[in-house]
């Protein structure tokens, strides 16, 4: 390891790295840090570009976003013509049965599949919004508990230490107190290492109304509690962490990694301008010098010998814009680590024609499904203040009811209507231009009206938990290629009555909240939005939640998973597919701390195949 001549002096083919890994995002930056760490000789190859990473960068995206018309998750970051990102705005319906090709994605399930992600160094982590809750219990037993998707090949109790590893990472705030909850312990002297976020007041009040009040649950009542949501975004240290060492926020040290308190910019998706949340250009600048980073060049194929084995190589190809590409390289390791997401990663293997013996490579895909109720309070709110979201309703997570539909978390969200009806902008349009309602204000009088109505909007936002579903996948299709005459991905989904027997629990509560907080009820859904169905009658329109999951999912036998729970490939000895691709079930949490926690059991076996210990 680290010496990559042949010590024999010829004859013996020795690769050209240690380990080579696909992806340079959130996964990709911390398998690199921690293994070139270890004096391992480390590749990285990146098809976005490397940007961002100097201050006038991370200016000039901030930039970027405050001048874009639509404020999307991809607005503040540049796309490159040989590597483009999936963008919200190019969500379509299916036409006539024929598939939706508006954007990157080719969709052709009977819904459309509504997330993105981002294809940058960095990754999508760039433009998250940093709920890093940890999965439930019993969440890696829903087959067992309920009869519903499958149980995951490892439990809470072995992920646990790993989960406090990651809160460390991605320096997650947040309470203990708040957090245990539906079995989720901790060991007894534990804190997070910073302290929580403080609830917003539109937190305050809806807990100071709606706490103990009860819904029928499991044929009892529950009490709702509104907790604090834990959150990869500095707020103050925790003195206490680390046995009374505090905690000192990694990558804290000159800007642009400076990683400022929040200071309540309210933009944390897409980009964060003091960089108080966690993003992984801050791993990054921790990456010593045993690894070498490539940006713009696209793996194209895993290089295979049509059989179980190990793997042969990848190819790439380097692109500079607005030149023709370079023909595709090649490149060799020990070990190969496949971090591009979960859908890049599936398309990379099925665009490769991988041994796929058991056909998962690219099923079971998932997202949390993401429904909007939103409304107006009888006063001021105090709304756009802060981070998206501070608190939560999460004792709906779990229960036996999971055996008939889905469980669901509840976010109650500071920015106002904004997702939903692009507060403030349209509210500002129609006082001004007038929508039918004969407004046609200016002046004292649309300012009056605007401070009387934009604060009092608030919402709620509703993630589903989606059960894995051969049907809802990731192919390849040769007549679907991108710039490079790379596949793009072709993605089939749907929601099943499952999740939408959910959304209508959902409906329910939120009814119930408007009820008792003396709200308006304003929420919407149109037939001609994207997500738009119908459960029992009723309504819905769903969101991506940009959690996209399954694809390689993990289990503990090649019968039933693409990877083992180190996430080494069954059919690929020195092939890992690491990232939310290897869960096999979303359950309800926002998955990237379950994500980093895994990343952290999967270095103990990457350690142990590359000698170090
Ligand atoms: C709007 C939004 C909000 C989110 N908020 C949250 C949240 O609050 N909490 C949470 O837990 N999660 C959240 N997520 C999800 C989170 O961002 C992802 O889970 C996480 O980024 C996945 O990390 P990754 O490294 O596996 O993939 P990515 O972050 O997507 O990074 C993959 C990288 O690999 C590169 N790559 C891919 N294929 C290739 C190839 N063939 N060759 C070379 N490079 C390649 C890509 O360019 C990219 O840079 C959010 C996502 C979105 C879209
Ligand atoms: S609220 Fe503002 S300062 Fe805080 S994380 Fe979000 S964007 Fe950054």
């Amino acid at each position: 390891m680290g010496d990559r001549t042949d010590p024999a002096g010829g004859g013996i083919a020795v690769a050209d790295y240690d380990v080579v890994i696909v992806g340079a995002g959130p996964v990709g930056a911390l398998l690199a840090r921690e293994l070139g760490d270890d004096g391992t000789q480390v590749l990285v190859l990146e098809a976005g570009p490397a940007a961002g990473r100097t201050w006038a960068e991370y200016q000039a995206n901030v930039e970027q976003y405050l001048g874009s018309d639509a404020k999307v998750p991809n607005s503040p970051y540049y796309t490159p013509q040989y590597a483009p990102s999936p963008n919200v705005l190019d969500i379509r319906k299916l036409k006539d049965g024929v598939p939706s090709d508006a954007g990157y994605f080719v969709q052709k399930g009977p819904l459309p599949f509504s997330s993105d992600y981002l294809r940058s160094q960095g990754g999508t982590m760039l433009h998250w919004l940093a709920t890093c809750l940890r999965m439930v219990p019993n969440d890696f037993e829903q087959q067992s508990r309920y009869g519903k998707g499958v149980d995951w090949p490892i439990s809470y109790d072995e992920l646990r230490a790993h989960y406090a590893r990651a809160e460390f990472e991605l320096g997650v705030s947040a309470n203990v107190e708040d957090q245990a909850y539906l079995g989720i312990t901790f060991p007894e002297d534990y804190v997070f290492p910073m302290v929580r976020i403080p609830p917003s007041y539109l937190d305050q009040h809806i807990a100071n109304t709606i706490n103990g009040s009860t819904v029928p649950l499991d044929g009892g009542d529950a009490k709702l509690l509104v907790s604090s949501t834990p959150q990869a975004r500095n707020s103050i240290p925790n003195p206490d962490y680390d046995g009374g060492k505090g905690y000192r926020p990694r990558g804290a040290h000159g800007a642009p990694y400076e990683g400022l308190r929040c200071e309540g910019n309210s933009s944390c998706i897409p980009i964060c301008p003091v960089q108080a949340k966690y993003n992984p250009l801050k791993t990054w600048e921790q990456v010593g010098p045993n690894v070498e980073v490539r940006t713009q060049c696209v793996v194209s194929q895993v290089l295979h010998l049509g059989k179980a084995g190990p793997v042969q190589g990848l190819e790439y190809i380097d692109y500079t814009d607005g030149a023709p590409p370079s023909k595709p390289e090649r490149v060799t390791a020990d070990l190969y680590i496949l971090a591009g997401g979960s859908i890049e990663n599936a398309k990379l293997l099925l665009g490769s024609d991988v041994p796929n013996t058991y056909d998962h490579i690219g099923r079971h895909l998932m997202d949390h499904p993401y429904v909007i109720a939103w409304a107006s309070m009888p006063e001021n709110i105090g709304a756009f203040r802060g981070p998206s979201s501070t608190s939560g309703i999460e004792i709906l997570r779990d229960g036996s009811f999971r055996s008939d539909r889905a469980a669901f978390r509840m976010e109650i969200d500071n920015w106002g209507w904004d997702f939903c009806t692009f507060a403030p902008y349209t509210d500002v349009e129609a006082a001004v231009h007038g929508n039918g309602n004969g407004k046609g204000l200016f002046g004292s009088a649309l300012r009056d009206h605007l401070a009387d109505t934009v604060p009092r909007q608030f919402r709620f936002g509703f993630l589903y938990e989606q059960l894995p579903s051969r049907g809802n996948r990731v192919e390849v299709d040769n007549r679907y290629l991108d710039a490079l005459g790379l596949p793009r991905p072709v993605i089939t989904y749907d929601v099943d009555t499952y999740t939408r027997a959910g959304m209508a629990a959902s409906r329910s509560l939120w009814e119930k909240l408007f009820a008792v907080l003396g709200a308006e009820d304003h929420t919407k859904f149109s037939p001609t939005d994207p997500g738009y169905l119908t459960h029992d009658g009723k309504p819905y329109t769903y969101h991506g939640a940009g959690h996209n999951v399954g694809t390689h999912r993990m289990g503990d036998h090649p019968e039933n998973s693409v990877v083992d729970s180190y996430q080494r490939c069954w059919e690929h000895e020195n092939l890992y597919l690491v990232g939310c691709g290897s869960l096999p079930t979303i359950a309800t949490s926002n998955p990237s701390l379950t994500m980093t926690a895994l990343i952290f059991r999967t270095l103990e076996s990457l350690r142990d195949d590359l000698g170090i210990r």
